[in-house]
């Protein structure tokens, strides 16, 4: 068994940025699993498949083969065989992500693959369910949230850098529309799990939300 560290909490908390940083001082593999719902997200929507069309979306989920792979370090997530990375981040793949991981079928699919991953390595893995139902048995577990207007704030910030054209009450209302489907979904919604040490980052800096999770890691 590795050592394994979960992360959970709601879309925009840093959850991606700490856990990467993280990873890179204890010298563990980073386990994007937000990257995975994406990964078969784009394989409905390049079947053409509606997010409410679930029996369509169920249907699919048999012949999509998710992997990951890490080059250089990297995590690069494929699809059938054809590295998707680049994809993983548009809006209308988080969207249909977001809509399809209420689905039990999308999210058995994907479990084993988490499991797996952290039982034979050394992983902090990110994601909604992570220390409730993935890896209840994780040896430090994290709730990273942060205000929804910080967390909205971040991520306009981060779409202008690329020079992305967005508005800011558009992203806060998907947000909460977001954090709504992920926390009210019947099964693995996001939570805090009762063992879960709270860390709200809405003040600190990206370095001190660090050094508090590498010390909890000792
Ligand atoms: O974290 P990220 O935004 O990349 O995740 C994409 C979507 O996948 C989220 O909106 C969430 O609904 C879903 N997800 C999930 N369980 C996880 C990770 C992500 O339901 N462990």
């Amino acid at each position: 068994m590795g050592y394994n560290v979960a992360i959970d909490g709601p879309a925009g908390a840093g959850k991606s940025t700490i856990a990467k940083l993280v990873a890179k001082e204890k010298g563990f593999i980073y386990v994007d699993t937000g990257a995975m719902y994406r990964g078969l997200a784009i394989h409905f929507l390049n079947q053409g498949i509606q997010a409410d069309e679930t029996e369509k979306v169920i249907k699919a989920c048999q012949d999509a083969e998710v992997t990951i792979r890490y080059e250089n370090g990297i995590q690069q997530v494929y699809l059938n065989g054809a590295n998707i990375t680049s994809r993983l981040r548009d809006e209308e793949v988080g969207n249909m992500a977001s809509m399809t991981s209420a689905i039990p079928e999308v999210r058995a699919k994907l479990l084993e693959l988490q499991q797996n991953l952290a039982r034979t390595q050394n992983v902090i893995m990110d994601g909604r369910d992570i220390g409730t139902c993935v890896l209840p048995n994780a040896d430090v577990k994290i709730f990273l949230t942060a205000s929804v207007e910080t967390r909205a704030k971040r991520r306009y910030e981060e779409l202008m850098a690329k020079g992305v054209p967005c508005n800011l009450d558009e992203i806060e209302s998907d947000i909460r529309e977001r954090d709504y489907r992920d926390m009210t979904r019947e099964i693995a919604p996001l939570k805090q799990a009762e063992d879960a040490v709270k860390v709200d980052s809405s003040y600190m800096t990206i370095p001190e939300v660090v050094d508090k999770i590498v010390e909890l890691c000792r």
